[in-house]
């Protein structure tokens, strides 16, 4: 071939790998529908990806009135609510409730279990005496919370599940599924998105990240762990996932700080303070984002050793667990698909 030739083809070359890289660009941008709404305390972000935009955005409308009926079933923040109707009648009767509440109430019964009371729905007294996240936060003196304690329970907690209906054993007892709630609506946004026909998804509920597939290009999405010491939005790792879950449970959601010290929201029930078992930060992947959401408050709380212990006996779930020490630790499930990207922190790959 004349070198001229050879000049033209390498050309032709380059300008067709350029223009596919740039109608590739405009695909994916051209595809996406976007929305935020502000629900269950959080803001709630939709990415869509789909040529039909009608289709898209039925899809989302459907997803955000489900949202909406969750929210307004299980908030503790309103005027009424099935959950409120339970602890007004804590230690009086049993209240009738939805499938929904009644399915999120067994779900936390079964997590409180399993965590040994780590996780616990009934630690509502605990949490408006904190009121962290609410113009009322202060530090209760240590005789409050612990006339408090004996009250936070969840072995307290009776379930009729032929009626539907469930009764809190004691007077001043009272759930909060503010740890799970939002997880249960991740799961039911895909659910929705999926019967829309909808194939690439990404929703970050306030934390809770749902997928589904991957992105247009075929290649994983790719997940920012919040670095917990730093402003919101500065990521210490990456998680590459596909069609799944990633929950993180961390000190900086809501807090004060008092005399150079953090109180954030997340309880030990057994101390009634917040937790400090050596965890700033616990993330799990998951098919499901409402065990995700679930166990990210669990491993908070029951720290290191105990956490990880409990995930590495569940198949298909796996955790990032950073310290206090800038540790960041995760289990074997995860070694291809995490990259941390601050070198301040040192990474611990966990082998089952
Ligand atoms: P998350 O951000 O999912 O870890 O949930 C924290 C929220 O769950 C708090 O704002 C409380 O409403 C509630 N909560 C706090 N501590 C606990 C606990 N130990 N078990 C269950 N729920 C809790
Ligand atoms: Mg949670």
């Amino acid at each position: 071939m004349k070198k001229s030739m050879i000049f033209v083809t390498i050309l032709i070359i380059i300008i067709t790998t350029l223009l596919s890289c740039n109608n590739k660009g405009n695909k994916e941008n051209e595809n996406i529908i976007q929305e935020e709404i502000f629900a269950l305390g959080t803001i709630i972000e939709f990415k869509i990806y789909d040529e039909d935009s009608k289709k898209a955005k039925k899809a989302i409308d459907e997803s955000i009135w489900r949202i909406r009926e969750i929210e307004e079933k299980m908030t503790i923040n309103k005027e009424k609510s099935e959950v409120i109707s339970i602890n007004q009648n804590a230690g009086i009767d049993f209240v009738n409730v939805s499938p929904d509440t009644f399915f999120v109430i067994q779900k936390s019964s079964e997590y409180s279990k399993l965590s040994e009371g780590a996780f616990d729905l009934t630690v509502e007294p605990l949490v408006k005496l904190w009121g962290i996240g609410t113009k009322d936060a202060r530090i209760p003196k240590k005789e409050e919370i612990d006339s408090l304690l004996s009250l936070i329970n969840y072995e307290d907690l009776l379930l009729d599940e032929k009626n539907l209906s469930v009764k809190l054993r004691n007077k001043g007892q009272a759930i909060d599924l503010g740890a799970i709630a939002k997880g249960y609506a991740g799961d039911e946004v895909k659910r929705i998105l999926t019967n829309n026909g909808i194939d690439t998804a990404f929703v970050n509920l306030g934390g809770n990240v749902v997928t589904i597939g991957t992105k247009l290009d075929g290649s994983p999405w790719r997940i920012g762990i919040q670095n917990p010491l730093d402003e919101r939005g500065s990521h210490l790792a990456i998680i590459e996932i596909k069609d799944r879950a990633v929950v993180t449970s961390g000190n900086y959601e809501r807090y004060f700080i008092e005399d150079g010290k953090k109180y954030h929201h997340i309880m030990n029930p057994k101390t009634g303070y917040p937790a400090e078992e050596g965890i700033i930060s616990s993330t799990i992947v998951s098919d499901s984002s409402i065990d995700a959401d679930a166990l990210s408050t669990s491993l908070y709380v029951m720290g290191l050793e105990k956490g990880l212990s409990l995930i590495e006996k569940m198949e298909n779930v796996e955790a990032v667990i950073i310290t206090d020490d800038n540790k960041v630790y995760i289990t074997a499930g995860l070694k291809d698909s995490f990259k941390l990207t601050n070198p301040k922190f040192d990474l611990i790959e966990k082998n089952n």
